[in-house]
């Protein structure tokens, strides 16, 4: 098993709400060099091994409650989780130092379990999206996005290795289960200015990549909504194009839903001081609204920092519904209706 560098804890810092400070990217981590000081190289490796192997873990920081939260009570009707990272570990310590978790099929089984009928699992490297797509083929329930992220392509570009990747990514994208592209998209957050040409000349090569096979897109946007908007009118967005955990205002909203992209809602649309993710989705259209974990990360309230998985989508949608007024299986229905439209059926 190949374990790379933990991912960073969210909770080490605040959430990624805009006007606060955001969550550090779990794809920013260089991997640690045996013996020497840790030097700054792409996690991916362009000729990997056996793709079910990959695995990362999230730190716990010893100070998180890294225990589950309970399995909420289902919906009516099916729905699913439309951005995921099952690839990375998160849960109560097995004891020999790092994380547990759950394997992927007791995830896919609690979800199911829920009504949570599919998730798309989304990449960022090389391993990751070979490890998503090898997912897809092999699990029902599974579709699978498959990127180099924002914060990665700088990595790639210094190694001079973005190019190779990003064929890898073209390559893994003509799979039947890979329905989407991403994440990509842009990071002034992250990324350093000098970083910025790489993470553009990625983000458009993706566009690219999700026109050419026909499926969706997932947009990471992180400090970047004028950029992200400007590059897709100037290069013409994906025909269907996922603002993933978005992250903007009503009226960023408002503008993204006439272009007629899909705004993607997480668990931090529950956090208190989100009010502008409340205020966005009380002017998105129906047809317009998507739901996702974005697991481990960005567990809803109230329990924000344990583990969160696919089975609390509920969680979620329940909160998405009370805003709205609506009813949850009405409004669930819509979102599983939204969702098989971007991705097609599971
Ligand atoms: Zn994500």
């Amino acid at each position: 098993m190949s374990t790379s560098a933990p991912v960073p804890d969210p909770r080490a810092v605040p959430e990624r709400v805009e006007g606060s400070a955001p969550v550090p990217d779990p794809r920013t981590v260089p991997e640690p060099v045996e013996g020497s000081t840790p030097v700054e190289r792409p996690r991916g490796t362009i000729d990997g091994g056996d793709p079910s192997q990959y695995v990362r873990e999230r730190s716990t920081d010893g100070r998180r409650d890294v225990s589950y939260p309970p399995a909420p009570e289902p919906l009516g009707v099916p729905v699913y989780d439309n951005h995921t990272h099952l690839e990375i570990e998160d849960g109560p310590s097995t004891g020999s130092g790092t994380v547990g978790g759950l394997s992927l099929d007791e995830q896919l089984e609690r979800a199911l379990a829920v009504g949570v009928h599919g998730v798309v699992q989304a990449g960022g490297d090389v391993d990751s999206s070979r490890w998503s797509a090898w997912a897809a083929d092999t699990h029902p329930r599974v579709l699978a996005a498959v990127a180099i992220h924002p914060n990665e392509a700088p990595v790639y570009e210094r190694a001079g290795e973005l190019d190779a990747a990003i064929a890898v990514i073209d390559e893994l994208a003509a799979a039947p289960r890979v329905r989407a592209i991403g994440e990509t998209g842009l990071d002034f957050f992250r990324t350093e200015a000098d970083g910025i040409p790489a993470q553009l000349r990625s983000f458009e090569a993706h566009i690219a990549l999700a026109k050419k096979h026909g499926i969706a897109m997932q947009i990471h946007d992180r400090d970047a909504h004028d950029a992200v908007l400007e590059t897709l009118e100037r290069v013409g967005a994906p025909e269907k194009t996922v603002f993933h955990c978005f992250s903007g205002d009503a009226d960023m909203a408002r503008i993204a839903a006439d272009r007629g992209y899909y705004l993607s809602f997480a668990g931090n649309v529950t956090f208190k001081n989100a009010q502008n993710l409340r205020d966005a989705l009380a002017v998105t259209p129906l047809d317009r609204i998507l739901v996702e974990t974005d697991a481990p990360f960005l567990t809803p309230a109230p329990y924000r920092g344990r583990p969160n998985a696919p089975y609390l989508i509920p969680v979620t949608l329940r909160f998405l519904a009370a805003e709205r007024g609506m009813d949850a299986d009405e409004l669930g229905a819509q979102v599983a209706a939204n969702t098989i439209e971007v991705y097609g059926e599971f």
